[in-house]
């Protein structure tokens, strides 16, 4: 194979296609870039993704989580359980509203929050959980929602790796108070930085609407204290015209994915719970802790990039690190787990590479 032919595959590969640029340009000669009747818009679209009555776009992923927690009033002395294998936006965002972040530990298989775990952490403090459908595949809302009911406890979904993910055929972000999304560019649709809040409650969604630009619904008319979070409207026709690819882009990634599932062997490959739609945010898979630098080396030299997410569970990250709880169950999978490219725009060649690649590891 010539150079040119064995490109490097890269673990992911944000789309900026002539559509994106073109909506662009237009919101841009139209002069009205602030949120205006593309955010409008991209929120009454997207609802059909998360299966809500109502959806709050905002300038990213991070921001809707907190923008959640604050219309939630969620603050100082609660306690909010997060699972601790994540990206540290699922603990900050508690932590910026000054509430606490209590880490469970997460599921060996799903690495999703583990409900047991959730369980044994709930205390006279603790006001919420947040699940995180990490790389796409949704956590056991059935337990959760349950023990949530039990004891009186809101849900808010951290769906922002798992746009379109469902349990028996209900989306992610439709089962608890409120669920968000995030559009990082590399995500699986992007608005360049962009995010956006799921609820079903209509008073719950004007909150929002309140909280993210300034306490304002009619200009100068404050009412509540409201921080600045609001989606532009070059970003909301960005998200749009992704948004029309998100179901065959989804169809994609889950193909490649039932290859993988049915060609690897010398890895452990991601299981799926019945009733569960995974969306492949990432194909996550696990070797031996002692051979994972090996691996991702070998993959390397191969051409084909990997990745770990994440290599360092958030309670073991400096500004939680005083914390000093234990995890055994998270602390093994952040030194087995490592992602192979399943993106929407690999190649049949490409994942005859990848599937190569891995099957010809020497562990
Ligand atoms: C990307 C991500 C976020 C934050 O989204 P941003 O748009 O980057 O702020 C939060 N939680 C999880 C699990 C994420 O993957």
């Amino acid at each position: 194979m010539s150079d040119e032919q064995r490109e490097f595959i890269p673990p992911a590969r944000p789309h900026i296609g002539e559509a994106e640029i073109e909506a662009a340009v237009r919101v841009l000669r139209s002069g009205m870039v602030v949120q205006g009747p593309e955010v409008a818009a991209f929120e009454e679209e997207f609802t059909k993704v998360s299966g809500t009555a109502h959806c709050v776009a905002v300038n990213s992923g991070t921001s809707a989580l907190q923008l959640a927690l604050l219309a939630m009033g969620v603050g100082p002395g609660d306690e909010v359980i997060v699972p601790s294998f994540s990206f540290a936006a699922s603990a900050n965002a508690v932590r910026l509203v000054g509430a606490d972040p209590v880490f469970a530990d997460i599921e060996a298989d799903s690495f999703n929050i583990d409900p047991d775990s959730v369980a044994s952490l709930i205390g006279p403090k603790t006001v919420a959980i947040m699940p995180v459908h990490l790389y796409g595949n949704p956590a056991d809302m059935t337990r959760l929602t349950a023990l949530a009911d039990r004891h009186g406890l809101a849900i808010l979904e951290d769906a922002c790796q798992a746009h379109g993910a469902q349990v028996d055929g209900k989306p992610v972000g439709s089962f608890g108070k409120a669920g968000t999304f995030s559009f990082y560019p590399t995500k699986n649709m992007h608005s360049l930085e962009g995010g956006m809040v799921s609820t079903d409650d209509a008073q719950f969604a004007r909150t929002l609407r309140l909280l993210r630009n300034q306490g304002m619904e009619q200009r100068y008319a404050n009412e509540i204290v409201g921080a600045n979070m609001r989606m532009t409207d070059v970003s909301a026709a960005i998200g749009r015209v992704q948004l029309g690819q998100l179901d065959a882009w989804t169809e994609q990634r889950r193909a490649n994915a039932a290859r993988f599932d049915a060609e690897l062997k010398t890895v452990v490959t991601p299981p799926v719970a019945a009733g569960a739609r995974h969306i492949y945010h990432q194909y996550t898979v696990r070797v031996d802790a002692a051979e994972r630098d090996s691996a991702l080396a070998q993959l390397k030299d191969a051409g084909v990039g990997s990745a770990v997410y994440y290599p360092t569970p958030i309670h073991k990250l400096i500004p939680y690190a005083h914390m000093d709880v234990d995890l055994p169950v998270t602390d093994r999978a952040a030194a087995e787990v490592l992602s192979i490219p399943v993106h929407p725009s690999l190649t049949e060649g490409d994942l005859d590479r990848v599937i190569a690649a891995v099957n010809a590891l020497e562990l």
